[in-house]
């Protein structure tokens, strides 16, 4: 027996992550419910991507706002949107409310996935025929995403493999989430155990150094509150480069098995991530996203630990998407001008003591 590592991927489709598997289900029913269009934000581009995409299947008109910062660093991202005919603004911008406060009180914010919800939600509550959507954090996200589990989970029964570690990088926690649906399932029933892993970036820690409370899912302050593990709605992360983990909160479900201790959660640091991504890539072939490279330091990390101790084990990791819009950051690895920026317990503490208060 040796230790096996496993991956499921999800970046074999244009938009380059598993995020079109819940872009398609929404645009969908927004169709059906005789929607003209839909807003959205996207930190990286992934999930605005996606639904540019699934929006387009659909003949629905789609305004994305997104996070200035990938704005700026990925400008091929936002034409691969405007090629499927979305209309897309850095955020915050001047066109909303909400935009013009948030810029008013950080001038020069690179922004966060945050802020960009908050002008989405404004857009759409103000504009007849439309809606927004979100791309990970809600129950029916993981529910779309569960795909990701239920096609995992056959492709190991067919081949009779039983994997010990399951791996996922967590964001909102919707890859995550919809990866291990099935085989918590099992280890809720008591079917069988498995360790499953969630990996956030060290800048980013909302399960390792958040608070579990209810908050504001946007920045703004609009949106319902969930019960969450969270860094503070006011929370805006250093500019990481997987900007599809830079969000302050988690989803409700796997914050709750989280705090159930049915999953662990770490954080990894940027320059050890990148270090993992090139050694994927040179044995993979598969170029992958910063985000994803998050699931393959912990399980790279397992395997390591599995040889120390002489134990084998079976490891299963979501590879939630692939890298080609991230060569800047890639370039700043080689370059060694990578930054691990890691935030202090003062930084974090002082947009926790601002968690709205509510009644137990
Ligand atoms: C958005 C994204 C993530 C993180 O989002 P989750 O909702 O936590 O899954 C991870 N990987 C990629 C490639 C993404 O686009």
């Amino acid at each position: 027996m040796t230790t096996e590592i496993y991956y499921k991927f999800e970046g074999n489709n244009t938009s380059g992550s598993h995020k079109l598997n819940s872009a398609i289900a929404q645009a969908y029913y927004a169709k059906q419910q005789g929607l003209k269009g839909v807003t959205t934000e996207t930190g990286a581009g992934q999930w605005g991507t996606a639904l540019s995409m699934a929006c387009s299947y659909f003949g629905l008109d789609c305004k994305v706002f997104m996070v200035k910062i990938s704005y700026e660093q990925k400008p091929f991202r936002r034409e691969v949107m405007r090629t499927y005919g979305a209309s897309v603004t850095p955020s915050p911008s001047m066109e909303t409310n909400v935009g013009r406060k948030i810029l008013a009180e950080h001038p020069g914010t690179t922004g966060s996935l945050g802020c960009a919800i908050s002008e989405a939600v404004e857009v759409a509550t103000s504009t007849p025929g439309y809606r927004y959507v979100l791309g990970s954090v809600l129950n029916q996200v993981l529910l779309h995403q569960s795909v990701i589990g239920l096609e995992t989970k056959a492709a190991l029964d067919k081949y009779g493999v039983v994997p010990d570690i399951i791996i996922g990088c967590a964001g909102g926690g919707s890859n995550l989430g919809g990866l291990i649906a099935p085989f918590m399932g099992e280890k809720l029933r008591g079917e069988r155990d498995y360790r499953i892993i969630a990996v956030e970036p060290a800048s980013c820690p909302s399960f390792t150094r958040g608070k579990y409370a209810y908050d504001f899912c946007d920045t703004g302050m609009v949106c319902p509150l969930a019960k969450m593990y969270t860094l503070g709605s006011g929370f805006i992360p250093a500019p990481n480069h997987a900007g599809g983990l830079r969000y302050h909160g988690m989803s409700s479900i796997l914050s709750q098995l989280y705090d159930d201790g049915l999953m662990e959660a770490r954080s990894v640091r940027q320059t050890d991530v990148f270090e993992a991504a090139e050694m994927f890539a040179r044995v993979e072939g598969i170029l992958p996203a910063p985000e994803s490279s998050h699931a393959i330091r912990a399980a790279i990390d397992e395997a390591l630990k599995c040889k120390e101790t002489g134990e084998a084990k079976t490891i299963v990791f979501g590879l939630t998407g692939t890298g080609y819009f991230d060569m800047v950051a890639y370039e700043k690895f080689h370059e060694g001008q990578m930054e691990n920026y890691i935030p202090t317990d003062a930084e974090i503490q002082a947009t926790l003591d601002k968690l709205p208060r509510v009644d137990a």
